[in-house]
C-alpha cells in the first residue's frame, strides 16, 4: 500500500523564532497521524526544527536544494548540508522555483540526483500553468516534466520519491482544481508511471495535490483515489488548519 502524506511547505515565510513556535504546536498536536506528515522549511530553520521533531510523527523537508555538490558556490545549499541537519525530504521542482529561478528540467533532474545521492526523499512538483490548462495541453506539460526530469532515474532511485501535482494557477490563488480535475491528472500521471516502471511502481507511488488546498475542501479532494495527500502552502502556516488538513486524510 502506497504511503499517504500530508506535507507542508512554508516557503519564504517565518521568522526562526516563528518557525520553531509552529513546529513546536505541531509536535504537541501530531499524535498518531493516519498519514506521514511533512513540515517544509526555510533553510535557516532546518536544523533547529528536525532537531527538536526528531523521534516524532513530523518529518522535515528542505525546499530546494543546489544542483552542485559543493564548492564556490557562493548563498547555495547542498544536498549533502541539508541532509546533514536531519531531514529527510527534499521539495524540488517547486513551480515557484521554475518560475523566479528559471530551474530547466536539466538542473532539476541534477537536483534529484544529488538529493538521492545524499540520502534525501524528494518531493517532485509538476504542473501545468492557466494558458497550458486552457490551451489543453496539461497532460503534455507534465508528461515532459517528468520525462525530463525523473523518469531517467532507476526503479529503486524511482521509488524515494513522492510526486505532487500542483496546477500553477491553483497556487496561492484561492482557486483549486475540482476534485474531478485532481483525480483526472493523477490518474493519468499514475498511468505514465505504470509506462514507464510498471505496474507495482505505479500503485506504490504517493501523488499529492497541492494548490489552494484547505481545511475547507481537503477531505473532498483526498477522498479520490488516485489523491494521496496534499502539499500545503498558505494553510500549513496555520497550526489548526495545517492539523485539519492532516486529519481529514
Ligand atoms: C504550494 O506552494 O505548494 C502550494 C500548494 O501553495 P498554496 O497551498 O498556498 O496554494
Amino acid at each position: 500500500m502506497r504511503k499517504k502524506m500530508v506535507a507542508g511547505n512554508w516557503k519564504m515565510n517565518k521568522t526562526l523564532q516563528e518557525g520553531v513556535a509552529l513546529a513546536a504546536e505541531l509536535k504537541q498536536t501530531v499524535v498518531n497521524p493516519a498519514c506521514e506528515v511533512v513540515i517544509g522549511t526555510p533553510f535557516i530553520h532546518l536544523a533547529t526544527v528536525a532537531e527538536m521533531l526528531k523521534g516524532t510523527p513530523v518529518h522535515v523537508a528542505a525546499e530546494n536544494c543546489a544542483d552542485k555538490e559543493s564548492g564556490a558556490f557562493t548563498g547555495e545549499v547542498s544536498a549533502a548540508m541539508v541532509r546533514s541537519t536531519g531531514a529527510e525530504y527534499c521539495i524540488l521542482g517547486h513551480s515557484e522555483r521554475r518560475q523566479y529561478y528559471n530551474e530547466t528540467p536539466e538542473i532539476l533532474k541534477e537536483k534529484v540526483r544529488l538529493a538521492l545521492a545524499n540520502g534525501l526523499k524528494p518531493i517532485f512538483c509538476i504542473g501545468e500553468v492557466k494558458e497550458e490548462r486552457e490551451a489543453g495541453i496539461q497532460n503534455e506539460v507534465v508528461r515532459q516534466q517528468l520525462e525530463g526530469s525523473v523518469f531517467d532515474l532507476t526503479a529503486e532511485e524511482f521509488a524515494q520519491l513522492t510526486l505532487a501535482y500542483e496546477p500553477v494557477w491553483a497556487i496561492g490563488t484561492g482557486l483549486t482544481a475540482t476534485p474531478a480535475q485532481a483525480q483526472e491528472m493523477h490518474a493519468y500521471i499514475r498511468s505514465l508511471v505504470r509506462a514507464r516502471y510498471g505496474e507495482r511502481t505505479a500503485d506504490d507511488t504517493t501523488i499529492l495535490y497541492g494548490g489552494s488546498c484547505n481545511e475547507k475542501n481537503a477531505a473532498e479532494l483526498f477522498a479520490n483515489p488516485d489523491v494521496d495527500g496534499g502539499l500545503i502552502g498558505g494553510a500549513s502556516l496555520v497550526a489548526e488548519k495545517f492539523m485539519a488538513i492532516i486529519n481529514a486524510r
